[in-house]
């Protein structure tokens, strides 16, 4: 039985006065029956901990270094975000593999930085519209997939992200058809991959554009097990009926 897991990605929004939507958030939600994480910009990391400790909320960073340290001006390695209070790290996010020219080879390497951390990656994969319209959706998804996750990852430290680009802070969200495709591809990849155990534990979740009045929908679609949410999550008022259709 998978746990359903609702992720907010603050991007590069929020500041102190911010972190009281944990605080509300945590209230609103003391003993629920699914995960809510919450990824702040790194610099809230630690007091975003303070403020979610002993709450049923847990913390993600956004992005991660490949080496556990180093001379990497400006970079944030794995074993920092837990130290800071993540359990969590999203990674290959579109808008970094497009800001930072972020490969899926990179990716992969994050990703196999936070496992050994300890914590648990959030790797996204998605099609722009472009290749939606050419018919590459599965293709692109399969190869981000394929080259994105290492091979010895686990249910664990794994949740696997469906982001279709141009559904990403658009208002435009993908149809329950369009999310079921990819949501089965994607489930029947990492099965053929990782075997049946592994293939059917890892939690998908689906991204773009969600909000309240479209969560229970999504959240009804076959193998979708949550969501990553980006603006929908920054305050609790938004991101609490998310949570609660999960
Ligand atoms: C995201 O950034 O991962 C995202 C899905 O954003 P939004 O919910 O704003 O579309």
């Amino acid at each position: 039985m998978r746990r359903r897991l609702a992720a907010g990605n603050w991007k590069m929004n929020g500041s102190r006065a911010a972190l009281a939507e944990i605080a509300a958030l945590a209230e609103a939600f003391p003993a629920p029956a699914s995960e809510i994480v919450l990824c702040p910009p790194a610099t809230l990391l630690a007091p975003a901990a303070a403020r979610a400790e002993g709450t049923a909320l847990r913390l993600g960073g956004q992005d991660c270094h490949p080496e556990p340290r180093g001379a990497h001006t400006g970079d944030i390695a794995a074993p920092m975000l837990a130290e800071a209070g993540a359990a969590y790290v999203i990674l290959g996010h579109s808008e970094r593999r497009a800001d930072h020219g972020e490969t899926s080879a990179q990716v992969r390497a994050k990703a196999a930085a936070a496992q050994d951390a300890g914590l648990t990656a959030i790797v996204c994969v998605g099609e722009s519209l472009a290749e939606r319209d050419a018919g590459e959706t599965l293709s692109i998804v399969g190869a981000q997939m394929a080259e994105s996750i290492p091979e010895d990852a686990t249910a664990e430290a794994l949740v696997l992200a469906y982001e279709p680009v141009w559904a990403i802070g658009t208002g435009r969200t993908a149809t329950s058809a369009q999310i079921a495709e990819v949501h089965d591809f994607m489930r029947a990849e990492l099965t053929r991959r990782f075997g049946a155990g592994t293939g059917d534990a890892v939690r998908l979740l689906y991204g773009g554009s969600v909000k309240g009045a479209n969560a229970a929908e999504i959240f009804a679609t076959s193998n979708v097990d949550g969501a990553l949410v980006g603006g929908a999550s920054l305050t609790a008022a938004d991101f609490g009926p998310i949570v609660a259709a999960l």
